[in-house]
């Protein structure tokens, strides 16, 4: 409370009124005794200079006794000019030895030996210097003048108590006490004033600049004036509205990089240089697998603190590769605030896993196109050589034969390449389906009539079995049939000869389907997932020998994929393989083009 400026501003007020009424008082009731000792010595210097009364004062009658009471008598004359009274102010008549002979009281007197007395009596009497050192000082004031008559030595002594100066300033102390009770209500009443005109706009300004400290900026502060807190307020109103859209500015910015880092496919964690974690976005959470929290260190999500330590200290930014398990990630550590005490280093996690396993895939794509066509290759060099080096002994049958081997070898090439070449026209998307509308059903029951004399060569039992109401379907007739073979022509290949295979098709709401059942060698569980993949074969040599590139099925997946439909293994208990594809009637929801 006492801190208060209002508070403050009463207290300097209440001083300065005091202190002023102190100052006047004191120089006023100074000067009140002054005028009055003055006014005492002038009325005394002006009677005593009076010549008539000089010569009465110094000049004895003729019959005179007593020269002091005659003095006396020729001083009461004078009495009302010098201001005595005879009660605050006395006239005594001493004789040269400092003796009373008369005074207004009668009887013996002892007057004390002032220092005007003392002066008038030792060397007065001899020059005649009268005793009139005034001292303000004092409680008295007197004056002590010699007098030669009829050759006796007089003192006459004037003493005033001061008695009526003391009344005077008394009386002016309790004016002047009166007046600072006074001036002391009117400083309470003008700081109440002033705080209204002063302290209430500065409080509305605090409140003001309180709330803009809490972030408060929906309401301006009235500007109250023109004077300089006027100016102050309004100087504060623009600065609360730079800092708001300032404030403004800098939370998008954060908002947008929240988002950003929030929604970003990058891992990134930010580490203090003390290696504990800072921030880190859920991106990295998940690549990393694990959950980052402020008390993680780099050691515990990357190992050796080595690198961290040295991306520090680069001006630029380090790069560096990451496993973690199975993923793969390229790592980007940056510093940030470098050489300032809240920095550290910034870890940008990219996943390299996908392009790794492509690059994977693709070396051994390669690997296994160059093997597929060396064999062939290989085959057709060395029937040939042998066919060149003994053309002439050699049987004609045997030729025949050779020559057989070596065409079949090359109708195998011939037969890769153009699945190869069918699979990079669905890699670059290249292939566009050729829609067209036409009954499922009837191209299960012609795939059916197509391998009918295949399965009879291998004493198979191929059933066909096509639920009514089979719809038609919107897709690429070809590209399915081709499908549709393939699945057959592989029930077929690797069912033992007399085994059973059943073609089923059906249909549920949307959607049409076909199956084929064998009970032939089947696929053993930890090939199962594989057969789709490129060149993958559960057995090579027997695949080969069949006339199988491994680039079927995954043709035939590829070929679903596009249609929007599926192909995939069913699950079953008896031993064979159940192998079925579905397709949406309404044709796939984009690509391709009616034909
Ligand atoms: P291939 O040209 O070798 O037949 P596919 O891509 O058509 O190539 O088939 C891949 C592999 O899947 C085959 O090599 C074979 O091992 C296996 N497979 C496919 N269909 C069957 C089936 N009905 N029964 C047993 N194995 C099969």
């Amino acid at each position: 409370m006492l801190r208060s400026l209002h508070m403050k501003l009463v207290m300097i007020m209440i001083l300065l009124i005091m202190s002023l009424m102190i100052v006047v008082g004191a120089f006023l009731i100074n000067s009140v005794t002054a005028f009055y000792m003055e006014d005492f010595y002038s009325q005394v210097s002006d009677v005593f200079q009076d010549p008539l009364l000089y010569h009465d004062l110094i000049t004895p009658s003729e019959e005179e006794e007593d020269g002091a009471d005659q003095l006396f008598q020729v001083l009461n004359a004078y009495a009302g000019e010098l201001g005595v009274d005879n009660r605050n102010r006395k006239l005594y008549i001493l004789d040269g030895s400092g003796v009373v002979r008369v005074s207004p009281d009668g009887g013996d007197v002892q007057l004390e030996y002032t220092e005007n007395l003392t002066f008038a009596l030792a060397s007065g009497l001899e020059t005649g210097e009268v005793g009139d050192e005034s001292n303000l000082a004092l409680d008295y004031m007197d004056v002590a003048i010699p007098i030669h008559r009829g050759g006796e030595d007089y003192i006459v002594y004037i003493l005033d108590n001061k008695s009526t100066s003391n009344d005077l300033t008394d009386q002016m102390l309790v004016l002047i006490i009166e007046a600072l009770i006074f001036g002391l209500v009117i400083s309470i009443l003008l700081s109440f004033l002033l705080s209204k005109t002063m302290v209430t706009p500065i409080q509305s300004l605090t409140e003001g600049a309180m709330r803009v400290a809490e972030r408060d900026f929906s309401k301006k502060i009235k500007v109250p004036s023109q004077d300089e807190i006027g100016v102050l307020t309004d100087t504060f109103n623009d600065m609360a509205g730079q800092l708001q859209d300032t404030l403004r500015q800098v939370e998008n910015e954060r908002n947008k990089l929240d988002t950003l880092f929030l929604h970003m496919t990058d891992g990134v964690v930010a580490f203090s240089r003390a290696g504990l974690v800072i921030h880190s976005n859920p991106a990295a959470n998940r690549m990393l697998r694990r959950a980052i929290g402020p008390e993680t260190t780099y050691e515990e999500l990357f190992g050796e603190i080595a690198p961290l330590e040295r991306a520090l200290d680069t001006p630029d930014h380090l790069e560096g590769e990451l496993q973690v398990r199975d993923s793969f990630f390229q790592l980007l550590m940056a510093p940030f605030d470098r050489g300032r005490a809240g920095g550290g280093a910034l870890a940008v996690l990219h996943d390299v896993t996908e392009q790794r396993k492509n690059e994977e895939l693709r070396r051994e794509f390669v690997a296994n196109v160059s093997h597929e066509l060396r064999t062939p290759l290989t085959n057709i060099r060395s029937y040939a050589e042998t066919l060149m080096e003994s053309a002439r002994d050699m049987p004609p049958e045997m030729e025949k034969k050779f020559l057989g081997v070596i065409l079949n070898e090359s109708d195998r090439m011939t037969h890769i390449v153009q699945d190869l070449l069918t699979l990079s026209r669905f890699d670059s998307e290249r292939d566009e389906l050729k829609l067209s509308k036409f009954p499922f059903g009837e191209a299960v029951r012609d795939i059916y009539n197509a391998v009918y004399m295949e399965a009879q060569k291998h004493n198979h039992t191929l059933t066909l079995d096509l639920e009514p109401g089979l719809p038609q379907v919107l897709a690429d007739r070809e590209r399915v049939i081709q499908v549709m073979m393939n699945i057959v022509s592989n029930a077929i290949k690797y069912t033992p000869d007399g085994g059973r295979i059943v073609l089923s098709a059906g249909w549920e709401r949307d959607k049409v389907w076909m199956e084929v059942d064998d009970n032939g060698i089947g696929i053993p569980d930890a090939d199962r997932e594989r057969i789709f993949e490129r060149f993958y074969r559960v057995d090579k040599a027997r695949s080969r020998q069949s006339g199988g590139t491994g680039l079927g099925l995954s043709i035939a997946q590829e070929i679903m994929r596009r249609h929007d439909g599926r192909l995939y293994l069913v699950d079953k208990a008896e031993p064979g393989l159940t192998i079925r594809m579905e397709l949406p009637v309404a044709g796939p929801e984009e690509g391709g083009h009616e034909g």
